[in-house]
């Protein structure tokens, strides 16, 4: 069996959501006929403290939603320059919406107001229009990392004052919840959109879901259509993402006990730096003289530990409810080992 820490995105569906998805009940959602649908999206709305909510197949196009409903073409978008929306999703801000995105570049994916105030241009005939804050919480390029809730409020109260429409990308704001005892509503009451994903720590096989005002949810819901994200008895699969809610919410917090036990013994390796992660992923960095592609592919052929190399120098590893304690930690010695190895041979 492999201990596969790619990402929280290859867990399986467990035996009692499949029941729960085969026991739904289901109508055709087009014409708002499915009541797991129904029922999924005004729990998500409570959830996040906000009016209404939208189902949708993956969080690249509920945030793509978010952020077309949010805007015009030619309009501009704050963000993080290694946010998800920009470096992960194809690039659909510029092709699908048209936005030009402004950047914010710090080490851990948060930023302040004062960085968001230099990035409002005047508003004359010269400049993209201020339009949007993107914010990502936790961070996943950035290794996991959690916004300060306080600073993250002061961003959205000063993006607000600014006149900007505030995004969360909350695909793992799970995460970001159980690393800071807060509760989801904490970050996105207040916020103009939300997005947050069911098929990654919380185990579904598929499904995110938006979130904001009535009036706003109703336009997302024509762009979805427009994007071709409409579904018909999507009961089926909105089933298991309300088992997941009502069951695998709340053990989250062990992925991140797991994540810092892996931490901890891969740190201790020579040629290692790992810094204590804040949620479930785990960034490893490897010196100079050790490629991560070289590390990562011994860890799959001889220990079957999968991870990802995302750098010449730096594998990340993921925590879920698919490893066990005692695989994060047999994971965390093989890295131990193979570095051991690859520093004595002197790599190359
Ligand atoms: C995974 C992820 C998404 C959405 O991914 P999909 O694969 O489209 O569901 C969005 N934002 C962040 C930060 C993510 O990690």
């Amino acid at each position: 069996m492999p201990i596969d820490l790619r990402s929280d995105t290859v867990t399986r569906p467990s035996a009692g959501m499949r029941r729960a998805m085969a026991e739904a009940e289901v109508g055709d959602d087009v014409f708002l006929d499915d009541p797991t649908v129904n029922r999924l999206e005004q729990r998500v709305a409570e959830l996040l403290g906000l009016e209404a909510a939208l189902y949708v197949p993956s969080g690249t196009m509920s945030n793509q939603l978010c952020l077309r409903a949010h805007s015009q073409h030619g309009d501009s978008v704050i963000a993080h320059q290694h946010a998800h929306i920009l470096l992960y999703e194809t690039g659909a801000p510029c092709a699908i919406s048209g936005l030009q995105p402004r950047t914010v570049d710090t080490p851990d994916g948060t930023f302040t107001p004062q960085q968001v105030e230099a990035l409002v241009l005047p508003g004359n005939i010269h400049h993209s229009r201020n339009r949007i804050v993107a914010l990502e919480n936790t961070h996943n390029r950035c290794g996991g990392a959690v916004w300060p809730l306080e600073l993250f409020r002061n961003v959205r109260d000063r993006a607000h004052e600014l006149g900007l429409a505030v995004h969360l990308d909350g695909a793992r704001l799970w995460n970001a919840c159980a690393a800071t005892n807060t509760q989801p509503a904490d970050w996105s009451a207040g916020l103009d959109s939300a997005s947050v994903c069911f098929s990654k720590g919380l185990g579904a096989p598929v499904g995110s879901a938006l979130a904001g005002c009535r009036e706003f949810v109703e336009n997302c819901r024509f762009y979805r259509k427009q994007f071709g994200g409409q579904m018909r008895q999507a009961g089926v699969i909105a089933a298991a993402a309300l088992y997941a809610l009502d069951n695998n919410l709340e053990r989250i917090a062990e992925d991140h006990a797991n994540a810092m036990q892996l931490a901890h013994l891969a740190g201790q390796a020579p040629g290692l730096t790992v810094g204590a992660p804040q949620s479930n992923i785990v960034m490893v960095d490897t010196n100079a003289a050790m490629p991560a592609q070289t590390l990562a592919d011994i860890l799959h052929n001889e220990h079957d530990v999968w991870v990802i190399a995302i750098g010449s120098n730096r594998i990340r590893a993921v925590t879920h409810l698919d490893v066990t304690a005692g695989q994060c930690q047999a994971a965390g010695l093989a890295i131990q080992q193979v570095a051991e190895l690859l520093m004595k041979q002197g790599v190359a």
